[in-house]
């Protein structure tokens, strides 16, 4: 049968490369790179060679990279972090209401400790407009944290303006970049953030790690005890083929970004007019223009987005929907609520995320299937009648 995999911002599969250039830190240069023999300092070496990878895609220092296991602990390592060590200053934490999950259940959880937590609303594209955060900055602001680009529906947030109004508030400013590092030109200089989080497995890399961006100067508590290891700021003997498999990622992101992303904008762009086009009461959701190249977030009327994702499991699409991401519950996305969808059209959210792997042929094959299924269930659906 047909396979499209149209969930690249779930995760990607690893490039092949990537898998070469880990292969002989499982078993060959096992070593441990705090060991002084020269299997520990090879380790060692490959463990900075991909430090400095890294470091090139977001043009920072290689000093200023933390190591971590994935973009969900780079999130917590930020935000928790950030708010130990600078609690003295101020207990005041801003984040954007349309977070990963990853940023706001770790405010949350601050704001359980005693710190006190705004949630910045987002207009009906998504966006966060500086106004909000100026609103809402207050002296006793240390914190803001907002995500660069939404993995839901994919809108890119103005980050250079949020960040200035974060600094000239005297707070330091956090962003989730995972989905966008690797995909658009991501300049951790240029877009002036303190904190920035990026993970393996969304950029063909390996699931399990990924790095926080740290700005020199800028003071984070440890997030792990114990051994000395990424300057004490992340106990624990390095997973060394991740984190050679993300510093080959990187780099392999730097080179063909330009490109992919083109490519990538023209299949999205052929996606949604054809499925605006064929299928009535549909919109899209997020920002017609700023968004993330290849990512596609539309709501159907009167369907659910689950029963559209089995349909599309049937025709060999595979897919995602807002709803479905807190598997097992009803509640639709927090992200659609936040831009101002009533719940019966956020019910009926279907995200397509454009990769590598994706050719035209396939988006053809997409718009042919696609429509016939909408109006399948919406026949059978009884918010029709
Ligand atoms: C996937 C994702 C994360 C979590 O990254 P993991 O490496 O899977 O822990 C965080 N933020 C955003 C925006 C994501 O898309």
């Amino acid at each position: 049968m047909v396979k499209v995999y149209l969930d690249h911002s779930a995760t990607t599969p690893m490039h092949e490369e990537v898998l070469k250039a880990m292969n002989p830190y499982f078993v060959d240069r096992f070593g441990n790179p705090s060991s002084i023999y020269l299997l520990g300092q090879e380790a060692r070496q490959a463990v900075e060679h991909a430090r400095s990878q890294v470091a090139d895609l977001i043009n920072c220092s290689a000093g200023e990279i933390i190591f971590t296991a994935g973009g969900t602990e780079a999130d917590n390592h930020a935000l928790i972090g950030y708010a130990l060590a600078n609690k003295d200053k101020g207990r005041h934490i801003i984040v954007s209401s349309i977070e990963h999950h990853a940023v706001l259940e770790t405010a949350e959880f601050l704001a359980k400790q005693g710190f006190d937590l705004t949630l910045l609303p987002v207009d009906n594209q998504g966006t966060v407009h500086p106004d909000y955060l100026k609103e809402a900055m207050r002296p006793d602001t240390i914190l803001v944290s907002i995500m660069h680009g939404n993995n839901e529906v994919g809108t890119i947030q103005p980050i250079q303006e949020l960040a200035e109004i974060a600094h000239q508030g005297g707070a330091v400013f956090h962003t989730d970049a995972v989905q966008t590092v690797g995909k658009i030109p991501v300049d951790v200089k240029d877009l002036n953030v303190d904190m920035l989080s990026l993970s393996g497995h969304k950029i063909y890399g390996p699931k399990g790690i990924g790095s926080l961006y740290v700005r020199k100067g800028t003071r984070v508590a440890s997030f792990m005890h114990g051994g000395g290891q990424e300057r004490r700021r992340r106990a624990g003997t390095e997973n060394v083929p991740g984190i050679v498999g993300l510093g080959c990622a990187a780099e392999i992101a730097r080179q063909e970004m330009a490109q992919e992303a083109k490519r990538l904008q023209h299949l999205a762009e052929k996606l949604i007019k054809g499925i605006l086009q064929s299928i009535p009461d549909t919109y899209l959701t997020g920002h017609p223009h700023n968004r993330i190249p290849g990512h596609v977030s539309v709501c159907f009327k009167y369907v659910e987005g689950e029963s559209i994702l089995l349909m599309l499991d049937h025709m060999g699409v595979m897919a995602s929907s807002g709803s479905a991401c807190t598997s097992g519950s009803l509640e639709p996305s927090h992200v659609l609520l936040a831009m101002g969808y009533p719940h019966e059209i956020a019910h009926g959210s279907l995200r397509l995320t454009l990769g590598k792997s994706n050719t035209e042929e396939q988006v053809d094959y997409v718009l042919e299937v696609l429509p016939p299924i909408i109006e399948r269930l919406r026949a059978m659906s009884p918010l029709m009648k």
